[in-house]
């Protein structure tokens, strides 16, 4: 077994959800495969008195589906310690310090630091430039810095969150966590794409009709009522995961995969998008709903969850109409649809292609499937000769999805991410211009709508959205392919 990356990390939010729910066990799957050698420590910050035991403890019950043994869990473990810190407060970043370089001294770290933000935006700012004026980066190994979504409500927040950042860390050492990107169907659009000649011949607007992307949730905003009535499904899921697939989707081939090519060839996505019309009429190419009582009138709807302005206009639902304004793509739709309490949790793509050119067959579109999440795998949809006289068409349905075990045996996404940054590669990560460029797309179309003050169609939980969604295909002559 290798000796590991050495690393302290230094976890801002570590009682919080995400560091107990993804960031421990993702750790400990490092440590077990042996990412992680000995020479690692962790540092968890919040604001609750914990003792360094106590912390412990609640890292093994993180961790307790994944362990081997007590023993190793144990050892594991160890290697946590607590301090508790008000963010705001500089004379914590003193003892942290201190901490920190004893840790350092003590597991033999060599300087490696990764500071991971798992706490409110609001904080990053105070966070970044206490760490550098008091000394909290070290001179002799890397310093990265991993931040958490939401990067900023709109693109002038986020450049002033970015500023702020910057003053204290550069671009390189910035990983911006963008979960969808460490997700492995995600990463495998790209293998897809390009190292299959079927596929990459006819991956252009002479084949393919339309594209359409599906991040449907089953769930509500359960406790985050308060964040998310200020949010919306626009600003939580399309400028981030949502912008990041379809540049995946429709990038050109970067000249290796690298970095630095990957980042480019995306950017040249994003800036190609063109502006959304958004408008109350049908000619909109966006359109929004909120959940509503269930059918059945078992599930509440969103203006009655905790926390939610009861005469909200927030949208738990966006679907839309993706153009990219460039000669290959201009003729070829991205429909794209998102929401809350939808009829199924679901990730997926459908890329759907022409029709054959001979006008020989009454044919079906063949329609390429790739299943992000729960299913992970890829199904294609193609006509094929019905067994008998004749020559009448049936569908056929080629499928490679992967099996639950294999799927659950695979690397989560926060697993994959944080081994990214330990080896300091940043592919998987979105690069400030991809965020600035996917604000000010997704900018254009909240200003819309918040000057549609009146009112927001609804649609009932647990159904797969508005009327307007399905009203935004048929205007093309298109259907979404997946209907929970
Ligand atoms: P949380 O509310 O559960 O935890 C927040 C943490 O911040 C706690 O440890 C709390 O003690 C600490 N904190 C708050 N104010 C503090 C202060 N003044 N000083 C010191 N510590 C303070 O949040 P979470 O769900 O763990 O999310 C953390 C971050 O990750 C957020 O930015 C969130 O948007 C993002 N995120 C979370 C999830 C998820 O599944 N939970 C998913 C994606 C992104």
């Amino acid at each position: 077994m290798s000796q590991g990356t050495k690393a302290l990390f230094i976890i801002f939010g570590a009682t919080g959800d995400l560091a107990h729910r993804k960031l421990y066990p993702a750790i400990y799957k490092l440590y077990k495969k042996g990412f992680l050698g000995e020479s690692f420590a962790v540092i968890g910050t919040a604001r609750r008195e914990w003792s360094d035991d106590y912390y412990q403890d609640v890292v093994m019950d993180s961790i307790s589906d994944l362990t081997e043994s007590e023993d190793h869990a144990r050892t594991f473990a160890s290697h946590f310690r607590y301090q508790s810190h008000n963010v705001n407060d500089t004379k914590h970043y003193h003892t942290l310090k201190d901490l920190a370089d004893k840790l350092d001294e003590e597991y033999d770290i060599d300087g490696n630091r990764i500071f991971y933000l798992s706490m409110s935006p609001s904080f990053f700012g105070t966070i970044t430039s206490h760490l550098k004026e008091q000394n909290l980066v070290t001179e002799n190994g890397f310093n990265r810095v991993i931040i958490e979504k939401p990067f900023g409500s709109d693109f002038n927040s986020s450049k002033e969150l970015n500023d702020e950042i910057n003053a204290s860390f550069d671009e390189d050492q910035l990983y911006r966590i963008d979960h969808y990107l460490g997700k492995e169907m995600v990463q495998n659009i790209l293998a897809l794409r390009f190292s299959n000649r079927l596929i990459e011949n006819s991956w252009n607007k002479a084949s393919i009709s339309n594209i359409q992307i599906t991040l449907s949730e089953d769930l509500g905003v359960e406790e985050r009522g308060e964040y998310y009535d200020k949010s919306g499904a626009l600003r939580d899921m399309v400028q981030n995961h949502v912008l990041q697939m379809v540049s995946l989707l429709t990038m050109n081939s970067p000249k290796a995969f690298t970095t630095e090519e990957v980042r480019k060839e995306k950017m040249a996505i994003l800036n190609a998008l063109k502006d959304p019309v958004v408008t109350q009429d049908e000619d909109t190419e966006f359109v929004r709903g909120q959940y509503d009582t269930s059918i059945d009138g078992e599930t509440k709807g969103y203006r009655d969850e905790d926390k939610v302005d009861p005469e909200s206009l927030t949208e738990t639902f966006v679907a839309g109409k993706i153009i990219i304004d460039t000669d290959k793509w201009r003729d070829t739709p991205i429909y794209i649809r998102t929401g809350k309490r939808l009829a199924e949790k679901t990730s997926r793509v459908d890329v759907v292609f022409k029709p054959s050119q001979t006008a020989l067959f009454d044919d079906k579109p063949t329609v390429l499937s790739i299943l992000v999440s729960p299913n992970e795998g890829f199904k294609l949809l193609l006509n094929n000769k019905k067994i008998g006289p004749g020559m009448e068409l049936e569908s056929v349905r080629l499928s490679a999805v992967r099996s639950e075990e294999t799927v659950e045996e695979s690397p989560e996404a926060y697993e994959k991410l944080i081994l990214d940054v330990l080896n300091g590669d940043e592919t998987h990560f979105a690069h400030w211009q991809e965020v600035a460029t996917s604000w000010k797309y997704v900018d254009q179309i909240r200003k819309k709508w918040d000057s549609f003050t009146d009112s927001i169609p609804f649609y009932p939980a647990l159904t797969m959205g508005p009327d307007e969604a399905d009203t935004l295909l048929q205007n093309d002559g298109n259907n979404w392919i997946y209907k929970a």
